[in-house]
């Protein structure tokens, strides 16, 4: 990708792109934010843009043999480093032996390039070993290099190579931007989604591509619906649905609290219904022909104290409590509000 390609991430494209203008690409960088909102894909765009043979010296053109050796990861002056696990431990590190390897590369000029770009992914995960050995490159810059370090928790880098890098901050995608995201992802697997369940998505991922892409449309949809069927239905009369519920949810310990968020946002739309907000502030707009009628089946206390009921029942479970009594308990409370 290029950096026209990339979508958001408007400010730190204008930092790169005025650097390169100026000639004033600095030694190290330090592209800091939270997970998948874009800073490898910039950092790659940057190590193109670099070394790229195309027309425009201020973006890479995605097409030139340099752009793609990049691209598929096999060009000489470009060394992408991620933490790895290895036989003798499972722990994800950026190890030492790997650092010494990238200097002795890094002491040639560039092979096929103009210049050699060095991208460090999960820098945070550089173990003290192979840190302390990293801060010597960059104390020490060998010429014609770019140092590109990411990270989504630059606060556990040493303080040592923090202050060597130039920081550039990436934030949280827009809702609008993730929307673009997510369609020409799905476009590419044969996909669609309704308007309303893209908003849906969108507005629900944080700022992440992939928190965004993380969810099956589907089950999420088959899930909702039958999560707000308890809402309406759960009753001291019908102890059936309370004790089959917390059956079959208490062996699914993995999807456990996904479940339980989807119950807060389903009670919190209900409440907002019922206290007459308008459709902008409902997240689940695609079911609020049902949810208007459900809504006006209890008081807003009803729904807040459900609403609280879920969110003790969260705090219990991940303290590893008895999930199926836990679940009942929490039915049980919604029966009693109602
Ligand atoms: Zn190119």
């Amino acid at each position: 990708m290029s950096f026209k390609s990339i979508l958001g991430q408007s400010q730190p494209k204008k930092i790169l792109t005025n650097a390169l203008q100026n000639s004033s690409i600095a030694h190290a960088y330090l592209f800091y934010g939270q997970e998948s909102i874009g800073k490898k894909k910039l950092a790659i765009a940057l190590a193109k843009a670099l070394n790229c043979k195309g027309p425009d010296p201020l973006d890479a053109c995605d097409e030139c043999e340099s752009c793609l050796k990049i691209e598929r990861g096999v060009h000489p002056d470009f060394f992408f480093i991620e933490p790895t696990s290895t036989p003798k431990s499972r722990e994800l590190a950026i190890r030492i032996e790997t650092v010494r390897d990238l200097q002795k590369k890094l002491a040639y000029l560039p092979y096929e390039g103009k210049t050699k770009v060095v991208v460090i992914d999960s820098a945070d995960l550089l173990n003290h070993h192979a840190a302390s050995a990293f801060l010597k490159t960059l104390e020490e810059p060998p010429s014609s290099t770019v140092l590109i370090l990411i990270s989504s928790n630059p606060h556990r880098l040493l303080p040592t190579l923090l202050s060597r890098c130039q920081g550039i901050p990436f934030h949280r995608l827009s809702s609008s931007d993730i929307r673009k995201i997510i369609q020409s992802k799905l476009q590419e697997a044969g996909e669609s989604l309704t308007e309303l369940e893209l908003d849906f998505h969108a507005q629900r991922s944080q700022g992440s591509v992939d928190r965004a892409l993380a969810e099956n449309f589907t089950e999420m949809e088959v899930l909702r619906e039958q999560l707000l069927e308890i809402l309406e239905k759960v009753s001291f009369d019908r102890m059936d649905i309370v004790f089959s519920f917390a059956k079959t949810w208490a062996r699914q310990t993995e999807q456990l609290q996904s479940m339980l968020n989807e119950f807060l946002v389903l009670i919190r739309d209900l409440a907002l219904y019922r206290s007459g907000c308008g459709q902008s502030d409902i997240q689940n707009r695609n079911l609020s022909a049902k949810m208007i009628l459900v809504a006006q089946t209890r008081s807003l206390k009803a729904w807040l104290d459900r609403f609280t009921a879920v969110r003790n029942t969260q705090t219990a479970l991940s303290g590893n409590a008895n999930a199926q009594l836990f679940l009942e308990n929490m039915l049980i409370e919604f029966c009693e509000v109602a």
